[in-house]
């Protein structure tokens, strides 16, 4: 497994760099051993979904790309009666592929 733009959590990590709750002062705390990269980012998605905090892709009209991610610990998630979506979006967020393609070119830059 590597990292999927179409799946919110790997997206959300890359696209916020921090999981801060949205519904208190918590804050997703965890690096990865590894190198900043797409894979950096993918563990600290699936980190977080493995400790079940809710990350929903929502369309925001004040993002470049009309899309923004809702984060919630586990305990807001609770309490509010929100459940964690892991389903694959069908498309991958253009700010998502671009940061990607960006990401590809500097490693590349970096190997050369
Ligand atoms: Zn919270």
């Amino acid at each position: 497994m590597s990292f999927d733009a179409r799946d919110p959590y790997d997206a959300a990590a890359l696209y916020d760099m921090w999981l801060n709750c949205q519904g208190c002062p918590e804050t997703f705390d965890f690096e990865p051993r590894r190198p900043i990269g797409l894979d950096y980012y993918h563990e600290i998605g699936q980190r977080a979904k493995k400790e079940r905090w809710v990350i929903h892709e929502q369309p925001d009209e004040d993002e470049p790309d009309g899309i923004s991610y809702m984060v919630l610990c586990p305990q807001c998630a609770r309490r509010h009666g929100i459940r964690p979506d892991y389903r694959l979006r069908s498309h991958s967020p253009r700010a998502i592929r671009e940061i990607c393609e960006a990401m590809d070119k500097a490693r590349e830059l970096v190997a050369a």
